[in-house]
């Protein structure tokens, strides 16, 4: 493969990113100025060293410190009595769109695909665990809300989550619940619009 076919295909990796839009990237980056190209490859090699994974949430985060919480996580103005759960960032950041929530949240990183033998492997479901009975030790875990995409997969990874957090839903009289309607079959949460992620908070059940 020459470096355009390669570089096509790290492209072609990327989510929703499919052969011809990655060989249109490829063509677009020869016609800019090799400063452009320059700054890109810098800031790509930088990425990882100047973000960090919040330790209470796991989202993404650019830390001004040596702060170890997201600014969501360290907020005292969100409801500590809720906590949402997601898949991935894009997800969070589409329910934060909504403005319509005002609790915390879990990124649990992954989803379960149907019939999959080692659903633990795939999310952060024992770090989620540890999470919801230290918040419901301290006594102000109120709800679970799992917030997932309306997809096989997305409900296959809803029902093991309900399922690993049922004990504890007992045990400290938490309520688990999932996004209402308003989310119609197959949609992706990141793609949708703050309206349907309102009326989907709200008729949770
Ligand atoms: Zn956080």
């Amino acid at each position: 493969m020459d470096i355009i076919e390669t570089l096509t295909e790290k492209f072609r990796s990327f989510p929703g990113i499919g052969s011809r839009q990655a060989h249109r990237f490829v063509y677009y980056l020869l016609m800019r100025p090799q400063s452009e190209l320059d700054e890109l490859a810098s800031l790509i090699q930088r990425l990882r060293a100047h973000v960090r994974t919040c330790s209470a949430c796991n989202r993404f985060f650019t830390p001004t410190g040596d702060e170890a919480l997201c600014k969501t996580c360290a907020d005292p103005n969100r409801d500590a009595g809720l906590l949402l759960v997601v898949e991935k960032d894009v997800d969070l950041d589409a329910i934060e769109r909504g403005n319509s929530y005002s609790g915390h949240y879990f990124v649990l990183g992954g989803s379960i695909p149907v019939l999959d033998e080692q659903p633990q492997t795939k999310i952060r479901v024992t770090q989620l665990i540890t999470l919801v009975q230290a918040r419901a030790q301290q006594g102000d875990l109120r709800e679970v809300i799992i917030a997932l995409s309306a997809t096989p997969q997305g409900d296959n990874t809803a029902e093991y989550v309900r399922q690993q957090l049922a004990p504890y839903s007992d045990r400290y009289n938490i309520s688990i619940t999932v996004l209402g309607r308003g989310l119609s079959t197959g949609s992706e949460l990141e793609y949708a619009d703050p309206d349907t992620i309102s009326s989907a908070l709200h008729n949770r059940q």
